[in-house]
């Protein structure tokens, strides 16, 4: 497994990379819904369809104590690790851990960070790290929704202060508020954190009025949605609040909380975005980080618990990345909600941030 050079001349504009390890197998959570199987079941259909032949593998690497600690305290950190020793067990009602947990943590976070430094160092355009555990709930000092370390908020401190960034845009598209995310943040005004959701849903945060706080106003923007929205109502959403806020924030590097639990299929939420949805999406975050930042964009997995809908929507994902046709094996949800009206609450979030 050959990573390429730090410096590569004759790269595409179209290249892009995956970070996976068979480390990430080793958080066994049992008899639950974030299992090992879920990237099982990606990187077996990635293969099955020949997508990883036009990827770069991008190897892993444990991020440092310090580096969990730019966003973690310390003893919680410390806590993780002393919990794993002990065999592991519960950390909260949701959120499980084992032997393993630890150090495939510890790799969820650096496989992020790897992608990173594998995008400012011109290896690859964009990449996407398939690892877990997932990390947007988990806050500085708290386990939460299935996460330990907070993947996506780890790797953009990290970018902040390795490359002297400026702005860093978050887009988070987990069907679940990322309430670590946006904790992390919440005071930084050099990173934007743009989040759809689920709304009143867990983790019960992300309600249109936390904007940011201090210099940071306005730079934090939720976009509570109803259940039962699908690819119309989230392409809205995308094209009229995120595209036009991404644009005057103008970020230097995008980062994505890629969770497909808002899938119809997922047994977990109640939206009803199909894989083509999921394309749109990408397709969206993928032109405005052409338009804005030299294609910059690292994406990592959050949530999705359909195993077939996950590895089609991951697929999707690639597909886009790589100027690729997406497929959509799986159609569209056969329930019919009708169209949920989002307009009032688009025109609210407008307002507030005084979008144009
Ligand atoms: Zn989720």
């Amino acid at each position: 497994m050959l990573v390429k050079p730090a410096i590569c001349y004759h790269q595409t504009a179209m290249s892009a990379g995956y970070v996976y390890d068979p480390i990430y197998l080793k958080h066994d959570t049992g008899q639950h819904v974030e299992v090992a199987a879920r990237l099982v079941a990606i990187i077996a259909y990635l293969e099955k369809t020949g997508l990883t032949s036009q990827l770069t593998l991008i190897e892993p690497r444990p991020a440092t104590v310090d580096e969990i600690a730019l966003v973690h305290r310390r003893d919680y950190i410390k806590g993780i690790e002393e919990k794993a020793a002990g065999g592991g067990g519960w950390l909260d009602p949701d959120t499980v851990m084992s032997a393993g947990s630890y150090e495939a943590a510890l790799y969820a976070a650096g496989g992020l960070i790897r992608a990173v430094e594998a995008i400012m160092g011109g290896e690859v355009s964009s990449a996407f790290a398939l690892v877990r555990p997932p990390g947007h709930h988990a806050t500085s000092r708290q386990a939460k929704g299935f996460c330990l370390f907070n993947n996506i908020a780890i790797a953009a401190r990290y970018a902040l202060d390795k490359y002297k960034l400026e702005r860093i845009l978050i887009i988070d598209f987990d069907v679940h508020h990322g309430n670590g995310t946006q904790e992390a943040f919440y005071d930084n005004p050099r990173v934007m954190y743009i989040s759809t959701h689920q709304y009143p849903f867990y983790p019960g945060t992300g309600s249109l009025d936390e904007t940011g706080g201090g210099a940071a106003k306005g730079t934090n923007i939720n976009i509570p949605l109803p259940a039962g929205c699908g690819d119309a109502e989230y392409l809205k959403v995308f094209e009229q609040i995120i595209v036009p806020a991404a644009r005057r924030f103008n970020p230097q590097l995008i980062l994505v909380s890629a969770g497909y639990d808002n899938h119809w299929a997922d047994p977990l939420a109640m939206m009803e975005v199909s894989v083509t949805g999921f394309g749109q999406m990408t397709e969206i975050i993928k032109g405005l980080a052409d338009e804005l930042c030299g294609g910059r964009l690292a994406i990592t997995l959050e949530g999705g618990y359909n195993l077939d809908a996950l590895a089609a929507s991951v697929k999707a994902t690639f597909d886009i990345l790589l100027g690729n046709n997406a497929s959509d094996p799986l159609g569209q949800s056969s329930r019919s909600f009708g169209t949920a009206d989002i307009d009032r609450l688009i025109e609210a979030i407008k307002e507030i941030h005084k979008l144009p």
